[in-house]
């Protein structure tokens, strides 16, 4: 609806799978992933309420749709919401508490190498902007932590990021997010 899809389509592609923009929830038909991308999360919710799209999302992550989530995207799924607009609707699927825009003005965008946990290699290019934190996990399993907070998180065929693997040239996250799309 809104945000750095473009970038992801790129991506995804790069990493050997077939794209499509998911504008109606005939679009959503046959997927075997999904991808939120950053954005404005508010932005987003609001244009996916209007087309009628928040619902068969919701449903269609509920049903195992592997669901790739970045900044913005992780704030649509995250149960909980600290910092949102007023009444700020998500898909509160992901077992997690964010706090949009979390790392603060003065550091509003930066870049941190990251360990990510089970990836071979150097550390992986996180690139932060307008971040949210997560300010309270529950049942997920944390991939990577930056300054003591989750940055990286999964929580069954879904993954979520704090940071942007889409605006850097390393293909490792969506090489490994097309294995687990195809994976069913
Ligand atoms: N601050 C944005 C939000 O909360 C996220 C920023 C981003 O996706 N880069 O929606």
């Amino acid at each position: 609806m809104q945000g750095a899809f473009e970038e992801h389509m790129r991506a995804l592609e790069a990493a050997g799978a077939r794209t499509r923009l998911v504008r109606t929830r005939e679009d959503l038909e046959e997927l075997d992933g999904i991808v939120l991308p950053g954005g404005e999360s508010t932005t987003m919710t609001m244009l996916m309420e209007r087309v009628g799209l928040l619902e068969p999302v919701r449903e269609a992550i509920q049903a195992g749709l592997a669901t790739l989530a970045t900044c913005a995207g992780m704030v649509v799924l995250a149960r909980e919401i600290t910092d949102g607009m007023p009444e700020q609707k998500g898909l509160g699927l992901l077992d997690i508490g964010v706090r949009r825009n979390g790392y603060g003005r003065q550091v509003e965008s930066f870049e941190s190498p990251l360990h990510i946990e089970g990836m071979d290699g150097t550390d992986f290019p996180g690139v932060f902007i307008r971040s949210p934190l997560v300010e309270r996990t529950g049942d997920v399993k944390v991939m990577a932590t930056y300054d003591g907070h989750p940055v990286a998180v999964r929580q069954g065929r879904i993954v979520a990021l704090c940071f942007h693997p889409e605006l850097t040239s390393d293909l490792r996250l969506h090489r490994e997010f097309v294995r687990l799309a195809a994976s069913r």
